[in-house]
This record gives structure tokens, C-alpha cells and sequence, in this order.
């Protein structure tokens, strides 16, 4: 691949969250490096007056998922894995599209995302990058049994991170490598959102085996008891965490570990009355109140949140809405520039991809051309002045 050159760019800085203005950007094998001068027969993108931004990183989406749907849950048993996994790619392709160029999947059935991940690492599908969880670890009678796999009991558990792990080995994706486990009910469903699914020491031993493997854990935990106790076991990130208490998020902030509020998806649900049951609509509305003044205090203290959007989920459009979130996050009185950072580099950091979700040297290509300045315009200016998308260096 030849080299390409950025020139005339205005460099959007989402670490330390400034414009570098007539800058010279050369891509080579995939990577930012250092740019001397242009050679006479470069491949040359002219970006004046335009920025140069890194593409977005989603930490919560579900690729198998069409958010088109009423019922997408329902909607991978009727259409099986292999239409499961061309929606898969579809979605894969609409994220990069939009500008979202790396996702976690928190959630497939039969552990879908990792072939839908290794098939786009070696270029058989174009699509967003992916950090597949797999299958969400969960309980019998737990949330999403369409997305997950049953483990009941420690043995099961063991079980199941270790084939986890070897998946990754097999589907050669080289890291960072996360699981999902589903500690709560959910608002999304018919159950009890209330008590935890697993015991403290259930907990402990899911965290202990996926971090003697190099691996770190996601938890689904909307109540008081899941999130308290995931934290108190070292579960690495909090999924949508409605029941927060400054004390949880203090604990948080202490012990490094970080909250992914999925604030739209919620608020979404909590405006959906005659479109969803309304059991659901009345659980989300306690969600959306809980989220809101949780995500105010996680603030003041300052405990890590990164951006998750939970796509793919029922009635909540189509794949991506990473750019959804982020509106909700500004709406919740994050100041823009900060959630730019938290969807971007401070998220690629957060989830251990290194050298990911900036516009840097020694970085990979994975970035957006705008006519705006998302610093000052946020969000907006990937909705609606996105020019195009590149990963790796390549147009997409
Ligand atoms: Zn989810």
C-alpha cells in the first residue's frame, strides 16, 4: 500500500482536546508517522479547511441485533446464526460507514462475533473493528439467554471462560480480549431486574479466571446488589449501572474501574409508551431517573465512564448509535470535548487497545474528515459534516 498524505489538515486533539491547525499527515502501512515532506508522486488528500478526527469507539453494541427490530432478541432464534451473522456484517459495515470504526460486542448468540471479528480482521468483510465477548455469561433465567450461555454453577463458569479464551486463540484476534456476564435482569425484558445472578464468591471466581487469563470482564448490572457486588469483586466495566450510589462510584474511581452508562438506549425505551409493554417503559423511566443523577455524580467525583450505546437493541434504530449516545451524553451535562475524548482515545485506553482513537503518530489510521469542529460542535459534526471515514489508512 502506498503512502498517503494528509495535507493542509486541522488535527482534532481529543487527549488534551485542541485544534492543531496546517498540519502534515503521512500514513504509512496502515500507521501515522512522521511526515518531512511531501514527495513529488504522493498519493495527497488536500484537508484545508477541514478536520481531521479519530473514529469513534463504541464499548457496548450488539452486531447480531437489528435495532429495526421489536424484538431482535427473539429475532436470532427464528432467523438462526447464519442470517444472524450477515446482519452481523451488515451492521459491522453500517458502524465504519457512520465513523465508528472499533466496537466491543457485548453480546452474540453462540458466540457469533468471533468469526464476524476474524472475518473482518482478514478483509473477507469490510466492517468496523471488533473485540467479540461472545456469548454473555449468564444464569438460568437471566437477561438476553438469546445472546448468552447458561452457567449455573462455578465449574460451568471455569468452563466457559477457558473456551472463551480459546476462541480468541483460534479466531486469531489478538487483544484485548474481554467476556460478558450478565449480573442483573434487565429494563429490555419481562424479569426481575432486583438481585444479583451470581454470589460474591460466584463473582470472584469469574473475575479471578478471566484475569489470570489476560482477560477482562463485563458486567450487565442495573441494580443496587449486582453493581455493588461486581465491584466489590473486581469486575473491570459496569454496563448501563442505573442504581450507582456515590459510594459505588467513589469505590470506582479507587479500584480503576470504569462505568458504561448507555444513557440513550434507556431514554429511549422510557419515551416508547404504546410501542413497547409497558412494564418496560415504566422500568426504563426509573433507569433514565437513576442514570441521570448517577452520571451527574460520577462527574463531580470522577470516576472513569467511556461511550457504549447498547445498538442493536429493540426499537432503537439501526446500527450504529454510538452517535446517539454521545448526544445523550451532552444532554446529561457532559461538556462535548469530554465526551469526544471518553468515545475515542480515553476509550481505547480504558479497554486496553493500544495505539487506537487518536490522530497521532505511531497510531492506526482509523479517522474521519469533517467540515466541523467536533471539539466545539460535538457530536453533531460526525452526524452531520462526516466527509469520509478511513481505517487503517484506507478509504472506506
Ligand atoms: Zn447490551
Amino acid at each position: 500500500m502506498a503512502d498517503l498524505y494528509l495535507k493542509n489538515a486541522t488535527v482534532v486533539d481529543v487527549r488534551n482536546k485542541v485544534l492543531k491547525e496546517n498540519q502534515c499527515l503521512k500514513v504509512t502501512d496502515g500507521k501515522f508517522a512522521a511526515c518531512t515532506e511531501i514527495p513529488a508522486d504522493a498519493k495527497v488528500v488536500d484537508c484545508e479547511g477541514k478536520f481531521v478526527a479519530p473514529g469513534l469507539i463504541d464499548a457496548h453494541v450488539h452486531l447480531v441485533w437489528d435495532g429495526r427490530s421489536p424484538d431482535p432478541m427473539t429475532d436470532t432464534v427464528v432467523d438462526g446464526d447464519f442470517v444472524s451473522f450477515a446482519r452481523g456484517c451488515e451492521n459491522a459495515l453500517r458502524s465504519l460507514k457512520a465513523g465508528v470504526t472499533y466496537t466491543r460486542d457485548v453480546g452474540s448468540c453462540h458466540d457469533t462475533a468471533f468469526p464476524l471479528a476474524e472475518s473482518i480482521n482478514r478483509g473477507i468483510v469490510p466492517g468496523c473493528r471488533i473485540i467479540p465477548c461472545g456469548g454473555a455469561i449468564q444464569g438460568s433465567y437471566g437477561h438476553c439467554p438469546m445472546i448468552g450461555t447458561i452457567c449455573d454453577t462455578e465449574a460451568e463458569l471455569i468452563a466457559k471462560i477457558k473456551q472463551l479464551k480459546a476462541m480468541y486463540v483460534a479466531h486469531k484476534i489478538a487483544g484485548p480480549h474481554w467476556i460478558k456476564i450478565m449480573a442483573s435482569g434487565g429494563a429490555a425484558g419481562l424479569e426481575d431486574v432486583g438481585p444479583c445472578m451470581y454470589s460474591p464468591k460466584e463473582l470472584e471466581t469469574i473475575a479471578y479466571e478471566a484475569h489470570r487469563l489476560n482477560m477482562k470482564v463485563a458486567a450487565h448490572a442495573l441494580s443496587y446488589d449486582a453493581i455493588s457486588k461486581c465491584v466489590d469483586a473486581g469486575i473491570d466495566t459496569i454496563e448501563h449501572g442505573a442504581e450507582m450510589t456515590p459510594e459505588i462510584l467513589q469505590q470506582m474511581k479507587e479500584h480503576g474501574q470504569t462505568w458504561v452508562p448507555t444513557l440513550a438506549v434507556y431514554k429511549m425505551l422510557a419515551e416508547s409508551r404504546g410501542v413497547v409493554a409497558d412494564i418496560i417503559v415504566d422500568k426504563s423511566e426509573l433507569v433514565t431517573i437513576k442514570q441521570k443523577a448517577s452520571f451527574a455524580k460520577a462527574m463531580e467525583i470522577g470516576t472513569n465512564i467511556i461511550m457504549g450505546s447498547d445498538a442493536g437493541s429493540a426499537n432503537f434504530g439501526p446500527h450504529p448509535s454510538g452517535l446517539v449516545e454521545m448526544l445523550a451524553m451532552e444532554a446529561y451535562g457532559m461538556p462535548k470535548d469530554e465526551v469526544l475524548r471518553c468515545s475515542t482515545v480515553h476509550s481505547a485506553e480504558t479497554l486496553g487497545i493500544k495505539n487506537y482513537g487518536a490522530v497521532e503518530e505511531g497510531f492506526t489510521a482509523d479517522f474521519v474528515i469533517l467540515n466541523a469542529n467536533p471539539l466545539t460542535e460535538g457530536v453533531s459534526a460526525y452526524m452531520n459534516e462526516l466527509v469520509c471515514v478511513y481505517k487503517g489508512g484506507e478509504p472506506v
